[in-house]
């Protein structure tokens, strides 16, 4: 009899049953860092903690630090310089250590479970951000003025963007002008929701501005760098976040009236302000997201603490569960973009400078209100 084997062509694997596509585990190599940042908040930070925030009370002016606060995060600050864990969030690895979205997604998750972690290691919002883009785009005086002392923990700086009256999600809205006038930026509008503009140690804005009216939409916004005392730059007060200002830090209202900037302020050029946002806003919902997920965390501990009761088991049928099965998703949700997998993106490096792809975003979007919906 002659028997014709039909041979089936390869099944292509379901990348939701690949268990390489869905391994979201730390890397080996990123298990001592993880580790050393542990100890640091353990040791360094964690024992000042509540002295620093019990100086801060009742001070006369809420837009200052009490004398002896940021001598105490001085102190940590140097202990993290003196065992290297300092600036490791760049992804270049000749500064920082070329983490990528996915390791060091595991790191902020530790930093979001203590308020001075990330200052403490020189990576806190929006400075890391800040940070990233002057490395990348700066010129070399940009640098040399600006990134200098932000990498060396002198200085913070904030990220100007959101503006009262127009939907600010969408960039293409952002209407503070910038006009050049000889050698001179002239910059008028109005910002709000601009985190830690209100510390005096806050000494320098990037900051989205129109440029470029006539261009198509994607290329009428430049970012620019702006000191805070430009004369004409005015804090017209903090808002606040359900009941809060967050002195000395604040998320402050401004107003540009005829801010004038050097022409060279400008970075990477006039019309590349959404290229330049596409290096800072996709590693830094990473970060946000994971450092809220670790806030979760900690604060789930602590209600189970003051309850009495364990953690949560599986199959127990305990109040809390729907929360940690909802922090679970949550914490995939994030982990999943930060992932940089070449082998999902063929050509994407491994460093988490590297952009996420199109659709995930939304991903970390979904991830970070799902989370925001366990806070409440
Ligand atoms: C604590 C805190 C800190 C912040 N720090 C900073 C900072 O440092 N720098 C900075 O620049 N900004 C900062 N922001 C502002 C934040 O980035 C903005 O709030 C955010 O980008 C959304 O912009 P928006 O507030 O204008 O909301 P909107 O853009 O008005 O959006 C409101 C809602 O409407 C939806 N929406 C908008 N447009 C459409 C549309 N066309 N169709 C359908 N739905 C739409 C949005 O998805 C959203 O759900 C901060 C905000 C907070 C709360």
């Amino acid at each position: 009899m002659n028997v014709t084997t039909k041979v089936k062509p390869a099944a292509a694997v379901r990348p939701d049953l690949d268990p390489e596509l869905n391994n979201l585990a730390m890397s080996k190599e990123a298990q001592p860092l993880f580790d050393a940042v542990k100890k640091h908040i353990e040791d360094n930070v964690a024992p000042m903690a509540d002295e620093f925030f019990r100086l801060g009370e009742g001070r006369k002016d809420p837009w200052s630090w009490a004398p002896g606060q940021l001598e105490l995060l001085e102190v940590a600050k140097n202990k993290a310089k003196a065992s290297g864990l300092w600036n490791f969030f760049l992804p270049t690895s000749e500064i920082g250590r070329g983490l990528t979205n996915l390791d060091y997604a595991y790191i902020a998750a530790e930093l979001g479970k203590q308020p001075l972690a990330s200052e403490s290691l020189n990576c806190s919002a929006p400075d890391t951000g800040n940070m990233e883009v002057l490395e990348k785009v700066g010129t070399p005086a940009q640098k040399e003025k600006w990134l200098k002392p932000l990498l060396n923990g002198e200085i913070r700086s904030a990220y100007a963007m959101t503006e009262p009256n127009v939907a600010s999600s969408d960039a293409k809205n952002i209407g503070t002008r910038a006009e050049l006038d000889g050698d001179d930026w002239v910059i008028n509008g109005e910002k709000y929701y601009i985190s830690g503009a209100g510390d005096p140690r806050c000494k320098i804005m990037i900051c989205m501005v129109k440029t470029s009216p006539d261009a198509s939409p994607q290329f009428q916004q430049s970012q620019i760098l702006v000191p805070i005392d430009t004369p004409g730059v005015k804090i017209l007060g903090p808002m606040h976040v359900f009941g809060h200002d967050h002195a000395p830090r604040g998320h402050m209202h401004l107003k540009f009236e005829n801010a004038r900037v050097p022409r060279e302020n400008i970075l990477l050029g006039e019309g590349r302000g959404f290229e330049i946002s596409q290096v800072r806003l996709g590693p830094g919902r990473i970060h946000h997201c994971m450092r809220s997920i670790g806030a979760a965390e900690k604060h789930g501990e602590g209600h189970g603490a003051r309850a009495g009761v364990p953690d949560h088991r599986p199959g127990d049928p305990d109040p809390r569960r729907h929360r940690h099965l909802a922090m679970d998703a949550a914490r995939r949700d994030v982990r999943r973009p930060a992932d940089p997998a070449p082998r999902r993106r063929p050509g994407r490096g491994p460093s988490h400078g590297g952009r996420p792809g199109r659709a995930e975003p939304a991903l970390i979007h979904a991830g970070g209100s799902r989370f925001r919906a366990l806070q409440r």
